[in-house]
């Protein structure tokens, strides 16, 4: 390896880059370094909506329906579509009596109570950390609460979250819309959040949110997910040594967005791609430490296709750097639970 110097980035770490010696017939050379971010990739909560779906269509067939994405990603939901998955976003495209299942971002109640009307069999593959949110929300909203869910509007899982209190939950994306809030500073209020958004962004949130409600009261902890975090803390740690990072996710992927914000806040050149045809060889140019990483709902195959291609085009070398280990693991809903091959 070339020798490498430090400097300073402006996440205050250290990035290294080339120490070009005074010589001038020593040769620059092209060769790309890679480091693979770990963990990266499917979290428990997508692996388990994938099994399910993998398990209900063997056993009840195509066409079956998921109300939603079944996982925000593109290339997953291709080869669903390929199997005879069709995502619906309205329970009137669905016929009575179909198979359903509810995607791993969660549903509101009215939806599963539409979906017993239609005499739909439905399959709940909610992410478990999805639903304590929910039960967080409905147990605030007895209590009489308004509840301040911090999140991302339109996205599915504030959707279903803001459908467990229609009238108690008011959403904030940053801190100018808590300053809006036309509330009194005694008023009696609690604040959840998204399972996936930026940790950095959520800490200032909530920070002003105490300062603007005295009574204010939140879960033990926030609700950002175990996957969320590790994700992004692999990236803070990492992104110091790197001089671009390729993050691999689909566009609508919410805690692939915020990987690929963090990179660029952390001084790199940040993309969020579905896979290597999304590259632009001009990204690599003067550049010679890649960060490769991928959000929660993309698959490894992505990461390798990515990596096989880096290679070929730069002969790159790779080196994975695992900054935690994950053993999470979430049960399939129990109906599918027979009918699971092993
Ligand atoms: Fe669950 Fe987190 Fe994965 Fe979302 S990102 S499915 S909340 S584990």
């Amino acid at each position: 390896m070339m020798p490498r110097t430090a400097k300073r980035n402006p996440c205050g770490l250290h990035r290294t880059t080339p120490r070009i010696q005074a010589d001038y017939n020593y040769k620059v050379s092209s060769t790309m370094h890679i480091l693979v971010a770990g963990p990266r990739g499917f979290c428990a909560g997508v692996n388990m909506a994938i099994e399910s779906l993998n398990i209900a269509l063997d056993h009840f067939g195509a066409p079956l329906y998921v109300y939603h994405e079944i996982v925000h990603n593109k290339l997953v939901v291709e080869s669903f579509r390929d199997k005879g998955v069709i995502f619906v976003g309205d329970l009137a495209d669905v016929p009575p009596g179909a198979t359903l299942l509810f995607s791993a971002h969660g549903v509101a109640p009215e939806i599963r109570d539409r979906a017993r009307q239609q005499n739909l069999i439905a399959i709940d593959a909610t992410c478990p950390l999805v639903t304590k949110v929910h039960i967080e929300a409905a147990r605030f909203a007895q209590q009489g609460y308004t509840i301040i869910l911090i999140g991302h509007e339109g996205h599915d899982e504030v959707i279903g979250t803001m459908g467990e209190a229609p009238d108690a939950i008011r959403l904030v994306e940053n801190e100018t819309d808590v300053d809006r809030l036309d509330l009194s500073t005694d008023a009696k209020v609690a604040y959840l959040t998204q399972t996936t958004l930026s940790i950095d962004d959520a800490t200032r949130i909530i920070a002003r949110l105490k300062q603007r409600f005295t009574r204010i009261v939140g879960p033990s902890k926030d609700d950002i997910c175990y996957a969320t975090h590790n994700r992004q803390q692999a990236v803070r740690q990492l992104a110091r040594e790197a001089d671009i990072a390729l993050v691999l996710g689909s566009q609508n992927s919410s805690n692939s967005q915020r990987l690929k914000e963090l990179a660029a806040e952390c001084g790199v050149s940040a993309y969020l791609i579905d896979g290597p045809e999304d590259i632009d060889p001009g990204w690599f140019d003067g550049k010679e430490t890649v960060l490769v990483t991928a959000g929660a709902s993309a698959p490894e195959s992505v990461v390798q296709a990515c990596l096989d291609y880096l290679q070929q085009q730069h002969e790159a070398t790779v080196e994975q750097r695992i900054t935690s280990r994950e053993k999470v693991r979430f049960p399939i809903p129990k109906v599918l639970r027979a009918n699971r091959s092993h």
